[in-house]
C-alpha cells in the first residue's frame, strides 16, 4: 500500500524522482496536508453519482482524494511536465480523466457534455492564485449546469468575494459573484500546509449557484457595466462615476437622479454602500430609459 500522494514524504519523492522545480508562474504550491485535502472534499459534498472537473491537479494531491470521492475527474492541467507525473501517480484510478489544456481555453461544449444527464457538475480546485479572478469569471459566466464549486484561493480575494456592502472588500468582484452564487469561507489554510508554501494566506470558498440567478442572463451585460462605472473611482460620490461612464450632460443627471432615488440611493452615496438589490434596481430602472 503506498502512502497518499499529499503524503509529505512520498510528494518530496515525486518531486525528486521528476527532478520536478515548481514554477512560481504557474502558481504550483502542493497541498501535503491530507486534514485540509478531507476537508475541500466533505465541502464538495461529493457522491459517486457527481463528475468534478479540476482546476490544475498538479501532481495528484486533490484529485486523488476527489477520484476516491466522486464518480468520474476530469482534471485540466496547463504544465506539460506534469503530464507523466500524473499518469504515473493516478494510475490506480481510472474514473480520473487527466487534458492538458488551459483551462480558460477548454471549450464550454466540452465541459457541458460532462455534466451527467440527470444532475449538475461540480468544480474542486486548488488555485492558481495568479488568474483566481478569470477562472472565477469563466466559471461564473459559463452557463455549465454546475451546482456547486469548492475553490482554494488568496484569503484576501477570498475576503473579497464573500463580502457584503459597507466595508473595504465589497466591490465588483463581490456583486459579479453574489448575483449568480451564495458564496461563503467554508476554512482558512495555513502556508504550513502547501509545499513549497504560498507567500499568502489562503481560504477555501463554497459557491452554490442560485437556481434563478439575481440578474437575468440577458441583463447581466448591462448590469456588469452599471455596477463596474459605479466603483470606476471608489473614494467618488456614485454620482459622479455614473456621470463620467453614462455622459455628463443636464439630461442625464436628471435621469441618474430619479433612477438613484427609485433605488433609495442618495447621489452622494458611494458605491461601497451599495447593495445587490439596490445595483439591480439602477441597472433595470436605467435600462428602460435607454
Ligand atoms: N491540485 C494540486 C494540489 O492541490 O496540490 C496543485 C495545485 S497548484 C496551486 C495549481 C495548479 O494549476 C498547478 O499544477 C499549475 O500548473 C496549474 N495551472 C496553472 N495555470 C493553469 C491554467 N491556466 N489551466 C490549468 N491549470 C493551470
Amino acid at each position: 500500500e503506498q502512502p497518499m500522494i499529499a503524503d509529505p514524504e512520498r510528494t518530496r519523492e515525486i518531486m525528486a524522482q521528476y527532478h520536478l522545480r515548481p514554477k512560481k508562474s504557474l502558481g504550483q504550491n502542493f497541498l501535503t496536508n491530507q486534514n485540509v485535502l478531507a476537508d475541500i472534499v466533505e465541502a464538495a459534498d461529493l457522491t459517486k453519482d457527481d463528475t468534478v472537473i479540476e482546476i490544475g491537479p498538479g501532481i495528484g494531491a486533490l484529485t486523488e482524494y476527489l477520484a476516491r470521492a466522486a464518480g468520474h475527474v476530469v482534471a485540466y492541467e496547463l504544465d506539460d511536465r506534469l503530464l507523466p507525473v500524473l499518469a504515473d501517480t493516478l494510475a490506480p484510478y481510472p474514473n480520473v480523466t487527466v487534458i492538458h489544456q488551459d483551462i480558460l481555453q477548454a471549450d464550454p461544449a466540452a465541459l457541458a457534455a460532462l455534466a451527467p444527464a440527470d444532475h449538475g457538475l461540480k468544480v474542486v480546485a486548488n488555485l492558481p492564485y495568479y488568474v483566481t479572478t478569470p477562472i472565477l469569471m469563466h466559471f461564473l459566466e459559463s452557463g455549465l449546469p454546475i451546482e456547486r464549486m469548492v475553490m482554494m484561493m488568496q484569503k484576501e480575494v477570498a475576503d473579497r468575494i464573500t463580502a457584503g456592502p459597507g466595508g473595504k472588500d465589497y466591490g465588483s468582484l463581490s456583486v459579479a459573484v453574489q448575483i449568480r452564487t451564495a458564496a461563503k469561507v467554508a476554512f482558512t489554510v495555513s502556508h504550513t500546509a502547501f509545499n513549497p508554501p504560498p507567500k499568502v494566506d489562503s481560504a477555501v470558498v463554497v459557491f452554490d449557484f442560485l437556481e434563478t440567478p439575481n440578474v437575468p442572463a440577458g441583463d447581466q451585460a448591462f448590469f456588469n457595466q452599471v455596477v463596474r462605472a459605479s466603483f470606476a473611482q471608489r473614494r467618488k460620490q456614485i454620482m459622479n462615476n455614473l456621470l463620467n461612464w453614462y455622459g455628463r450632460t443636464p439630461a442625464k443627471r436628471v435621469i441618474l437622479t430619479d433612477v438613484l432615488s427609485k433605488a433609495g440611493v442618495a447621489p452622494t452615496d458611494r458605491a461601497e454602500t451599495v447593495s445587490i438589490p439596490e445595483f439591480i434596481t439602477i441597472s433595470r430602472e436605467l435600462s428602460e430609459k435607454k
